[in-house]
């Protein structure tokens, strides 16, 4: 999840961000129609920091009523036509402005996120913030070059095959990547001519407002992005069940994309695309960099402090170098991560979102400790949660199975060729991402083939960029972000049929 966009307004220090943070007197009332409005159960939330618990905001708790006016907001604009009837160049322009504001407020959308959620601050200007910009200004550039199609008919025919916008786009997102996930399902359900409802987790509502008036004052038109904060189980869910939704674009947990698949049986039976968890193997076989590949795992398991979906939280290591990865691992935990205040932009370790999530990892490890592992470093029962690795871990224990959304590392060794390797990688209810460390290309391939993940990286781990697709097999879901696959996925094709007599 690596972005290159300049921002202007971030290279800040520490007493800067603390400054700037107090200043801040976020928005928080639901976006609706072009602006900020009173949610009609007048209830609200608290919003607070995991730096120290204190309360950032009280947020509106968007409810039933508020859902239904962003829906009809949006499906009014939608039936005129005031975005999905504009030239394609004009909806470009449009969109391009937008990621023009975005990259001027870089540094406000920036502290919103670290302030909510706890993401050290040059991770959220460098990655969060930096490539929802880049997210939106490269969906924006391809909505003037995507062709529609003919079909190869008799000559007294002519049949055209276009994309047509599906209407309202409901999307659902979590609070680990609150912006860019944002962006993932903005970028491509606007571009290609939709109106949307957003609803951001309980935990982040306030970046995803200030997106929305800063999409209003790049001149989308009112109703076209509508922002309702909400309870999941309230708000959430009114979308999911809502007649006037055509399409549900969730990220979040395995359980909540299935129920708003029933949602949508039970209702008009809109689209649902899933993208939840994942327990992703990092598959290291005896002949691999291990320099390299140490340095890899331990980013790919600590980076957001494990709250990723497709943190590499199995290492599945050949017995015969699994001492030295380990010890290597170690040493590069120690010289990357500084746990320390988020808006120290030395901290490279942030605080987990909440004292929940601190209790859940916790007892997680203690699992793993009764389920035979043995801690390798880490596993503190107390302050700040600490990278750990688990050694001695059985694939088929709890901690090998479950998301554990923190800096957690289960180790599993092997005895055998690559082919005992890759099924133990692919014994996994997940399936979203998975990588293979080897220096022999044809085994690479071999390997990378047989691994049943959405993103598979052969000696790297977590690159990316918004131009290839994103997304899981199996439990993780079937939905994809990012690419032009994932615009084609906002759009219904539609045949046209001409007889040309
Ligand atoms: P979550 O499922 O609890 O919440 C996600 C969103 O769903 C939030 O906006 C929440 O308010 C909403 N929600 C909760 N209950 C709901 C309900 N009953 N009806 C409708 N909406 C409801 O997940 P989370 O804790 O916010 O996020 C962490 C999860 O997201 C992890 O499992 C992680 O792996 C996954 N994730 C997946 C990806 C991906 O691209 N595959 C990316 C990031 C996170």
């Amino acid at each position: 999840m690596t972005s290159t966009a300049s921002t202007d307004n971030t290279s800040r220090t520490y007493d800067q961000w603390l400054a700037a943070a107090s200043a801040l007197r976020p928005e928080t009332r639901p976006f609706i129609d072009g602006a900020f409005v009173d949610a009609r159960s007048g209830e609200t939330f608290e919003t607070t920091s995991p730096r120290d618990g204190s309360v950032l905001a009280r947020v509106a708790a968007g409810g039933e009523a508020d859902i239904d006016r962003a829906v009809l907001a949006a499906r009014t604009a939608f039936e005129d036509g005031r975005w999905c009837g504009l030239a394609p160049r004009q909806r470009k322009r449009v969109l391009l402005r937008w990621a023009e504001l975005i990259r001027q407020h870089a540094g406000e959308l920036a502290l919103l996120d670290t302030l909510e959620m706890g993401k050290p601050i040059t991770e959220s200007v460098r990655v969060d913030a930096a490539g929802t910009a880049d997210t939106i200004a490269w969906y924006a550039e391809a909505v003037d070059k995507s062709y529609d199609e003919l079909a190869p008919t008799p000559p007294d025919a002519l049949a055209m095959i276009t994309r047509e916008p599906l209407g309202v786009v409901g999307a659902i997102v979590p609070w680990n990547y609150a912006l860019l996930i944002s962006s993932w399902k903005l970028g491509p359900s606007l571009a290609a001519g939709n109106s949307v409802v957003l609803k951001p987790a309980e935990q982040t509502s306030l970046a995803a407002l200030l997106l929305a008036r800063l999409g209003t004052e790049a001149g989308l038109p009112d109703g076209v992005l509508n922002v309702v904060p909400g309870r999941g189980e309230v708000a959430g869910q009114a979308l999911g069940r809502h007649p006037g939704v055509d399409k549900i674009a969730f990220t979040g947990s395995v359980e909540v994309g299935r129920f708003l698949q029933v949602c949508a049986g039970q209702s008009n039976g809109k689209q649902v695309a899933v993208e939840a968890g994942g327990k992703s193997p990092q598959l290291v076989l005896p002949d691999a960099d291990l320099e390299a590949a140490a340095t890899a795992v331990a980013w790919g398991i600590c980076y957001n402090a494990g709250q990723t979906c497709n943190a590499g939280s199995r290492l599945i290591v050949h017995s015969s170098v699994k001492d030295r990865l380990l010890a290597r691992i170690v040493a590069v935990l120690d010289e990357s991560f500084v746990a320390g205040d988020p808006l120290d932009p030395a901290t490279t370790l942030g605080p987990l979102v909440d004292a929940a999530a601190v209790r859940k990892v916790r007892g997680y490890v203690r699992k793993g400790v009764e389920e035979g592992a043995t801690i390798v470093c880490g596993g503190q029962e107390s302050g700040p949660v600490r990278p750990t690795i688990l050694d001695g871990v059985r694939n088929e224990s709890v901690v090998a199975r479950e998301e554990i959304f923190g800096p957690v590392l289960a180790v599993i060794s092997f005895d055998g060729d690559a082919d005992e390797g890759v099924r133990l990688a692919n014994d996994t209810d997940f399936g979203l991402a998975a990588s293979v460390w080897t220096r022999d290309i044809g085994t690479a391939h071999r390997v990378a083939k047989r691994l049943r993940a959405g993103t598979v990286w052969i000696n790297t781990f977590d690159a990316s960029d918004v131009v290839t697709p994103f997304g899981g097999f199996k439990a993780t879901g079937s939905g994809r972000d990012k690419s032009l696959h994932a615009l084609d996925s906002y759009t219904a094709l539609k045949t046209t049929w001409v007889a040309l007599g």
